[in-house]
């Protein structure tokens, strides 16, 4: 494969030369991660009994304030590997019992990835490749890894420019991500399960409520209600936590209230948005984030 020398895997187009220095999402030249384990926390059809093959890739384009996972996202911790031995990691999780290869914020990571997937296939990959992204995605990448990806577990976090642009520093999230996401269920739009319950085809859309912020969260409900129908899974999630620069913001420094995420779960079911996943307010425990220390790299 070729390193990008200018830059344009995600809607930063920042034109890095990826061969002689990092970009916005702190990626360089070889593809960095910082775990490759079972995870048994994402939804009960991905995760299932035996846990999803989860590789957590380093850096990130969005870059969110509040990131639980800034440690690799912001600050770039992992270790830097070939495109040899991440096939190998897929392979190893295979291996171990995985439901399926769960690709952490892969995006500006594409190339890398797509090249390590024809190698582990070659040598007998079989599981169904998840892609978890923040939707701030090209339609080129999108395009890209659907070569190979089945699964979209997507975030779509806010509706208006100036959330966006306050959290992550970028103003066309919106567009951005709706435009990623409807490619997204082009590509596998009908859900489809294996014999042990286990999405095998399909979009989970993940919305993240955070505090102090339920109009957005309502705009954002109104849209994915605008779909068509069945052609989505929806995840509400509750498990927000004032992590790395959320405290800059005084709304973010809490978590959200039971009043609040009462009010969101609410307005989807009247949205009609009932076929999905919602979660316990308790959710909001540390151990939703993995200990990033190189498990499995
Ligand atoms: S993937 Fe990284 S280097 Fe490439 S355009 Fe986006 S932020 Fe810049």
């Amino acid at each position: 494969m070729e390193i990008p020398t200018s830059c344009t895997l995600c809607p930063r187009k920042c034109k890095a030369n990826r061969t002689t220095s990092i970009g916005m999402c702190r990626g360089g030249s070889t593809v960095t991660i910082a775990r490759a384990a079972l995870h048994h926390w994402e939804e009960p059809c991905i995760s299932g009994t035996r846990g999803s093959g989860t590789v957590f890739f380093s850096g990130c384009s969005l870059q969110c304030c509040y990131c639980q996972n800034y440690t690799i996202s912001a600050e770039g911790y992992g270790k830097q590997i070939s495109t040899t031995q991440l096939a190998d990691i897929f392979l190893h999780l295979q291996a171990q019992g995985a439901h399926n290869i769960n690709l952490v914020t892969p995006g500006h990571w594409a190339p890398w990835i797509v090249e390590a997937l024809e190698m582990a296939h070659k040598k007998g990959l079989q599981l169904p490749i998840v892609c978890n992204t923040s939707s701030y995605e090209t339609i080129e990448t999108i395009d890209l890894l659907a070569n190979y990806v089945t699964v979209w577990l997507a975030d779509i976090k806010y509706h208006s420019s100036e959330c966006s642009q306050k959290y992550s520093f970028t103003e066309d999230y919106f567009p951005v991500a709706t435009k990623a996401i409807e490619r997204m269920l082009f590509h596998n739009g009908n859900c489809k399960y294996n014999e042990d319950g286990i999405l095998t085809h399909g979009v989970i859309l993940r919305h993240l409520a955070l505090p102090g912020n339920l109009a957005d969260s309502k705009a954002v409900l109104q849209w994915m209600a605008s779909l068509p129908q069945g052609s989505f899974i929806p995840s509400f999630m509750s498990q927000y936590t004032p992590f790395h620069n959320a405290s800059q913001f005084k709304e973010l420094s809490r978590r959200i209230s039971t009043w609040e995420y009462k009010q969101v779960i609410q307005t989807a079911l009247d949205l009609g948005l009932s076929e999905g996943y919602m979660q316990e307010k308790s959710s909001a425990k540390e151990e939703y984030t993995p200990a990033f220390d190189l498990t499995g790299v």
